[in-house]
């Protein structure tokens, strides 16, 4: 068979684009007419099925008889074969394992199916215009890296950027499409992705899907078993597995938190912890309790049945003994100690990553900013950038964790602080991005946050999906002054816009740039997930896919990673036995496991592992399902090049099939069965949508036609070994 091009575009993550399609799709589209024959024997590699006995009474016309050139199964190159220094994996284009093959019968394509698949194509390209970039401009390139620039929140809602000597402000130097644009763009895509061709189309291609992942474990199962067992040198807890979706405030365990309390209440009794002079041990006498209230039950941390769609109640419980004051002296990180507790007890949970203890594993933990006041960054940068001395040396920062910044939506309480009453929406937008803008441009103002930027790789939006919230057309954030929730997709866009002329800035100037990965699809409006496909990298939750097969698929289509986590869904929005989770990975999203709150859902010290064992236990996953979960997790991760090199080998960029599986223990027959499968789906969907679905299929009823024969006849050929049977003349 011939080889795949292994020139494939680098990044293929960051920029959600599909592998390069399997050569014989290739062919075909381009209309080359290869011999019949050839393309028969070309499957030889892949085959295993056949016996190759040929005499006999009924034997196959010469044509379509395959010729024995197998090599035995003991000649077979090992899967694991490594490659030489600068080399591409030995065989990794022609892998012997037994493949799944769809058939796609009579009817197949249709007009309606024509449809759909033009659909696809227009909204992968609205995902090109904004997570692509596309849409976006840059007026002069070099011009964003000098050291003068302004900025200034233009009257769209996005931070408008000029060189110092455009004292007229009239050529902005970075510009994304404007909320009017969006708008259109997202409706369109509602439209679309809502049509009842488009879901046929794309319910029958998931299910598909799912087939081929049931057969591809029936047959190869085994054998990837055998092949992972072969990989030496590590296994499940030595492998990286990055927990991406967890929240700072709810990172320790109930376990760790109460033993965190017990212990300051023992040394630091004394410690005055609040604004008034009170001392931790005053503020618990008066709340009655001594040190017999310490356990996990009286903490009341623990999600329970009253946290089942209760957003409200879930909140609660980040409150110790559900009083304010105990969350804010413990996990808070401005406060009257300057968040002391808080970095303690967070470096207690890092040590656990940075020891790999019980297993190798990192974080992504986020802190909040609020965008109640400009000052918030810089007393996260302080925060994060102290040396906590004592029993705690060191700062935040952590070769284990890089942190991510949550903005909640609140924008409701905002507007109803003291004084607030005229506000606009763009003075919570200010509050966001003025410190991160001036930071980039002007460093030596800002050192701090300046610095601790460096160590942020995603923005999140967080909060209750299922809350009311106003249509906002396309309202612009100094005229939105009600006190109500504006909606979802007018918020991210907003959250989007500034970040991407943040990243243009950033990128132009050599520093990291910042991804966007915000909550969705966790309950509420299904269409949140329409407008993060539109924006973003990847998502945390993900699960409302199930309610809608066309997203579901155009995230499977475009990789768009989805960070799960189905503890915490089963106490607050999907009970375990309703998870989509199996579901979505057998189909092939990029799907990962991750904790969100330990300190509300897990039981233990190890709170992944946990989430991976319960999944295990539940989905009934075998360890190469786990394997793969684990490297999709350092795959969505903001971890640096050099650290995903590191746990996924220098070539992961080009695709799964690139990953190293002596690092990642994903047996490269798994990696090429997802590759494969994305591969067909994207040429399929493509060739469809260009007119050219027809003549595929028909190409393909050929080549299935053959397929069948030949089977009919190695089993003729066989013939009078079989013991005589009623169905024998039906064959
Ligand atoms: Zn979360």
């Amino acid at each position: 068979m011939s080889s795949v091009n292994g020139d494939q575009p680098a990044n293929y993550y960051n920029q959600g684009g599909p592998p390069d399609p399997i050569s014989y799709l290739r062919r075909l589209s381009n209309g080359e007419d290869q011999d019949l024959q050839q393309r028969t024997d070309s499957a030889d590699d892949d085959d295993e099925y056949f016996l190759n006995k040929s005499d006999g009474d009924h034997k196959p016309p010469a044509a379509k008889r395959r010729k024995s050139t197998k090599t035995s199964p003991t000649e077979e190159p090992p899967a694991r074969e490594r490659p030489q220094p600068g080399q591409a994996w030995p065989h990794r284009e022609n892998l012997s394992f037994t493949r799944s093959l769809i058939f796609y019968g009579t009817g197949a394509v249709t007009h309606e199916h024509e449809r759909a698949c033009k659909n696809i194509v227009e909204c992968r390209q609205l995902r090109q215009k904004y997570f692509g970039s596309e849409g976006s401009k840059i007026a002069n390139p070099d011009a964003l890296q000098e050291c003068n620039l302004q900025f200034v929140l233009g009257e769209d809602g996005v931070m408008e950027v000029y060189q110092a000597s455009d004292v007229g402000r009239k050529n902005n130097l970075s510009t994304v499409p404007n909320v009017e644009e969006f708008s259109k763009d997202y409706h369109r895509m509602v439209e679309m992705v809502n049509e009842g061709f488009m879901r046929s189309y794309c319910f029958q291609r998931l299910q598909l899907l799912s087939s081929a992942f049931r057969t591809h474990v029936t047959m190869n199962g085994p054998t990837e078993s055998l092949e992972q067992g072969n990989l030496l040198g590590t296994d499940f807890y030595r492998t990286m597995k990055i927990d991406n979706h967890i929240h700072a405030a709810g990172a320790p365990s109930a376990k760790q938190f109460v033993s965190f309390v017990r212990n300051k209440l023992e040394k630091e009794n004394d410690t005055i912890v609040s604004k008034d002079g009170k001392t931790l041990g005053q503020v618990f006498k008066e709340a009655g309790l001594d040190k017999d209230h310490l356990t996990i039950d009286a903490f009341n941390v623990l999600a329970d049945y009253s946290v089942y769609q209760r957003f409200d109640n879930f909140n609660a419980k980040y409150s110790p003994f559900r009083m304010a004051d105990m969350r804010r002296i413990f996990l808070k990180s401005t406060n009257f100690n300057g968040g002391r507790y808080f970095a303690e007890l967070l470096k207690i949970v890092l040590n656990r990553h940075e020891t790999s203890k019980g297993h190798v594993s990192g974080v992504e933990m986020r802190l909040s900013i609020y965008g109640m006041e400009r000052e918030e960054w810089f007393e996260l940068a302080d925060w994060m950038l102290k040396d906590w001395g004592g029993d705690f040396p060191g700062t935040m920062i952590s070769p284990s964790n890089r942190w991510m910044i949550q903005v909640p939506r609140l924008w409701r309480i905002f507007r109803m602080k003291p004084g607030k009453d005229g506000s606009g929406f763009n003075e919570m937008l200010e509050n966001i991005f003025t410190p991160m803008f001036e930071a980039t441009l002007y460093p030596d103002k800002h050192p701090k946050l300046a610095e601790a930027l460096k160590h942020i790789v995603g923005f999140d939006s967080v909060d209750d999906e299922g809350a009311a919230e106003e249509s906002c057309n396309c309202q612009r954030p100094h005229l939105w002054t009600t006190p109500k929730n504006p909606a979802y997709w007018w918020q991210l866009y907003f959250l989007w816009a500034n970040s991407e002329v943040l990243n243009s800035l950033r990128k132009a100037r050599g520093l990291n740039t910042i991804a966007f990965r915000p909550h969705a699809g966790e309950t509420g409006n299904p269409m949140n997930l329409a407008c993060t496909y539109m924006l973003c990298e990847s998502i945390a939750h993900g699960i409302n896919l199930d309610m809608q097969v066309s997203l579901q698929y155009l995230y499977y289509l475009d990789q768009v990673g989805l960070s799960t986590s189905p503890l915490s869904n089963n106490f607050l929005f999907r009970k375990m036995a309703d998870s989509p989770f199996l579901k979505f990975f057998r189909r092939g999203l990029n799907i990962t496991l991750s904790t969100d709150d330990p300190l509300l859902f897990h039981m233990s010290d190890d709170p992944l592992l946990e989430e991976y064992s319960v999944a295990r236990a539940t989905f009934d996953l075998s360890m190469t399902d786990m394997m793969e979960i684990a490297r999709n997790s350092v795959l969505q991760s903001g971890f640096e090049e050099d650290f995903k090199e590191k746990y996924l080998g220098k070539d992961y960029r080009k695709g799964v099939t690139f990953c190293d599986e002596q690092l990642t223990h994903v047996p490269l027959i798994r990696a090429k069965f997802r590759a494969e499968h994305l591969a067909i789906e994207h040429m399929f969907c493509a060739l469809i949508a260009a007119g050219k679905g027809k003549a595929v299929l028909q190409e393909m009823k050929t080549q299935f036609g053959l397929a069948r024969d030949a089977h009919r006849n190695v089993l003729f050929d066989n013939f009078e070994e079989v013991p005589l049977f009623p169905e024998q003349g039906q064959l």
